[in-house]
């Protein structure tokens, strides 16, 4: 039997398992699905954890219950992928050889790139929320804190769900007006990029969110060091922000089995084909998910729209055909803007998020670039959708590629 390896029972790993599973000829195909966890963890959920909105039970399952039955599941580290041999090797030595592998070993925070930033202030007065534990940590801290300077910073682009620090910011402004201490609490946002988004036109409406919201921001701030005798964040060019809490949103990099397998980029990343997902260093390797290097944003929803690409391209490729599936970068995200409210943005690589309604042209139920409580309950759903219908690998009624339908230009 001809054997196709998915390393990365994450997200999209899951996906493209439960989609081919329904789609690969089973007597002529072996499909190995290989992971380091058993747990499964909905990492959109990390961003409630602080405020009490979601425990640590609200986010994880074990990942075997999104797996097939009868799949073939290696749990254990990949030490190396030899691209070169087509095969992977083991942290217990064993090999496993393939035909063709899908890479989707996702992307995970690296605080220690940064300078003073996993030290003795770390889960301390500086925190995460892109790791269970870090969300958690946090969680406990705010269930005391009494107030004073929230620095919300991030490192550098790219991350993981680009808008999740924003709405960070958001839930702080909403939950410290609950607690009747905002008046305590000055919030800051701090961020490499010129504006408070990615793209030009959200980035100027998240910005007025921010002011409205009396959330200060400082843009074009790349940290090069934490100090913490006082405590203070300080830029390259020697800028220097202080701090009572800092939350960090560290540099992201692909898994460090790409840099052992000599794959990546300087930050892990996969070089990958941006409409085929096909590896751009070798034919019988596919990526997906948050391992690539492509410029889409980082999202589970993108995962979820690739591996519908991802799908008929491998067939295409197994038949010997054209591989015509292209992806368009699209990207979905809710952002929750609290008070119960919530925004929603639909873009691509070539359109930027534009005002309108989703999915239904003049209907919605939701409101593009503007802030809705329909907007919020579809962010809130999002955790039910993901468990039962995104992972399985189940058709969700929105398409693959964008549609400009209902987007007012
Ligand atoms: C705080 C936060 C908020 C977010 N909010 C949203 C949101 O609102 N909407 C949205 O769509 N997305 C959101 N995301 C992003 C989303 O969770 C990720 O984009 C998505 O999970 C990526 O899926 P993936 O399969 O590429 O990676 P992952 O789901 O991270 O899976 C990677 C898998 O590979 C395995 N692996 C890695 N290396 C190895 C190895 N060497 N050996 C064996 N196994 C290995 C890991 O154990 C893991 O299971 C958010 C993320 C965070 C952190």
């Amino acid at each position: 039997m001809k054997k196709l390896i998915i390393l990365g029972a994450g997200t999209a790993g899951t996906i493209m398992l439960n989609k081919l599973q329904n789609t690969l000829d089973l007597n002529e195909w072996q499909i190995t699905i290989v992971d380091m966890f058993e747990t499964h963890y909905y990492q959109p959920g990390f961003l409630f954890i602080p405020f009490g909105v979601y425990a640590k039970k609200d986010v994880i399952k074990p990942k075997r219950d999104f797996l097939p039955p009868g799949s073939n599941v290696v749990m254990c580290e990949v030490e190396r992928i030899e691209p070169e041999n087509n095969r992977l090797v083991l942290k217990n030595n064993a090999i496993l050889n393939y035909d063709i592998l899908i890479i989707a070993t996702g992307a995970k925070i690296k605080p220690q790139e940064t300078e003073g930033m996993k030290d003795k202030l770390w889960h301390k007065s500086i925190f995460d929320f892109y790791t269970i534990e870090g969300s958690c940590a946090l969680a406990n801290f705010f269930k005391h804190w009494k107030g004073g300077n929230l620095v919300i910073n991030i490192t550098e682009m790219p991350i993981k769900c680009p808008v999740a620090p924003l709405e960070f910011a958001f839930l702080a402004d909403w939950f410290f007006t609950e607690k009747g201490i905002r008046d305590k609490v000055n919030i800051h946002f701090v961020t490499p990029l010129p504006g408070a988004f990615t793209k030009p036109r959200a980035s100027g409406i998240l910005g007025d969110f921010l002011s409205k919201k009396n959330i200060n921001l400082t843009t074009e701030f790349s940290v090069g060091r934490v100090e913490h005798e006082p405590q203070k964040i300080v830029s390259w060019d020697e800028r220097e922000i202080p701090f009572d809490v800092l939350v960090t949103i560290p540099t992201n990099m692909g898994d460090d089995v790409i840099a052992r397998s000599g794959m990546g980029d300087e930050l892990n990343f996969v070089p990958t084909h941006k409409e085929t997902l096909q590896s751009i260093e070798h034919q019988n390797i596919f990526v997906i998910g948050d391992a690539t290097n492509l410029p889409s944003s980082k999202a589970g929803s993108v995962a979820h729209f690739q591996a519908d690409i991802l799908t008929e391209n491998l067939t295409s490729f197994i038949e010997g055909r054209e591989m015509i599936a292209k992806f368009d970068g699209h990207a979905n995200c809710f952002i929750e803007s609290g008070f119960g409210k919530g925004i929603l943005i639909d873009f691509n690589y070539d359109t930027e998020p534009l005002p309108g309604k989703f999915p239904l042209p003049g209907i919605g139920p939701f409101s593009l670039l503007e802030e809705t409580k329909m907007n919020h309950y579809g962010k809130l759903m999002f955790r039910w959708t993901y468990w039962n219908f995104l992972l399985k690998g189940l058709e969700l009624p929105i398409e693959s590629n964008m549609s400009m339908a209902g987007k007012r230009l």
